[in-house]
């Protein structure tokens, strides 16, 4: 195939032995949380080959400049008030792109199964017998935090982690979400979604008995340029949001891994804010 790349050696090696994109196949494909260097070779194989992209709002744009020339390109997020295209329509045009012989690239924010629709979408693709393949990404959760300085696990606080979401699908607050069972059993929880009812959430968990002081995070934009990280507690967050002009897209962390950020900030350091603490746990003698 003549790509721009063809002809580099390096390339060429890096693409070696994976799949190769077969008209009327439709890859779904995580593209991470927004920085492109956090693409998978897999993700990058799909745009290289891709004859039509379909892509999400969280997808950030620099990452279609890999995608090959004259590649059509399709967005299916939402946009300036208007609305955004309904699931159905999202899977039917997946579909009718697959039946039109295209290798169609459904390209979608951080991980296509963490809150992202993918199953469903996929779901939908096996019932139309169209064939495809799944490309995991790095999800907002895991890799938002890591570029916050938030481990989502230390040895000395957690063992395990919890993801939820704020919302669900009428936009709403999960009803089915256990906010007594969380607050007792989730030793860090991992939000998305979470900035329209954080005030409800935060009042669920202390009602629930989480502790008021407990370290809490919001990562906004994380990974990209605009990255910013408000720190603060469970009693106050909704506070300090509230007088922010933080906006979506944002990751809501809760739990005492958001203390090592006054350690292992390095986005901080290698953009010349900030020093770090050695001991940001505050346990050394
Ligand atoms: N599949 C995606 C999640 C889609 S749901 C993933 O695995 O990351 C959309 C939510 O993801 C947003 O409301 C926000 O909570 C989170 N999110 C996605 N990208 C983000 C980013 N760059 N920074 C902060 N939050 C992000």
């Amino acid at each position: 195939m003549s790509t721009p790349m063809a002809h580099d050696p390096y390339s060429a090696t890096l693409f070696e032995g994976l799949p190769e994109f077969l008209p009327g196949w439709v890859w779904l494909v995580g593209g991470g949380p927004g920085d492109r260097g956090l693409l998978t070779l897999h993700a990058i194989n799909a745009l290289r080959q891709a004859d039509a992209i379909v892509y999400d709002a969280l997808v950030d744009e620099s990452i279609l400049k890999l995608a090959r020339p004259n590649v059509q390109i399709e967005y299916a997020g939402k946009r300036g008030g208007r609305p955004s295209p309904k699931q159905k329509d999202i899977n039917l045009r997946l579909i009718e792109l697959a039946r039109e012989g295209k290798r169609v690239l459904r390209l979608k924010g951080g991980d296509p199964f963490i809150f992202g629709r993918g199953g469903e979408e996929a779901l939908q693709l096996v019932a139309a017998d169209i064939p495809f393949r799944v490309v995991p990404g790095i999800t907002a959760g895991i890799g938002g935090l890591t570029y916050a300085g938030i481990p989502a696990t230390h040895r000395d606080i957690n063992q395990s982690v919890t993801f939820l979401t704020g919302h669900d699908q009428t936009g709403a607050l999960p009803s089915a979400l256990d906010w007594d069972a969380l607050a007792k059993g989730s030793q860090v929880i991992v939000m998305y979604m979470a900035m329209k009812h954080l005030r409800s959430i935060t009042e669920k968990l202390l009602a629930a008995g989480r502790r008021a002081d407990e370290s809490v995070a919001i990562i906004c934009n994380a990974t990209k340029p605009d990255q910013q990280v408000l720190v603060s507690d469970l009693q106050t967050i909704a506070d300090d949001l509230e007088k922010s002009n933080l906006k979506p897209p944002a990751i809501f962390v809760i739990g005492e891994v958001v203390r090592l950020r006054h350690g292992l900030d390095w986005l901080g350091v290698v953009e010349g804010r900030k020093a770090l603490v050695s001991d940001p746990l505050g346990v050394a003698e």
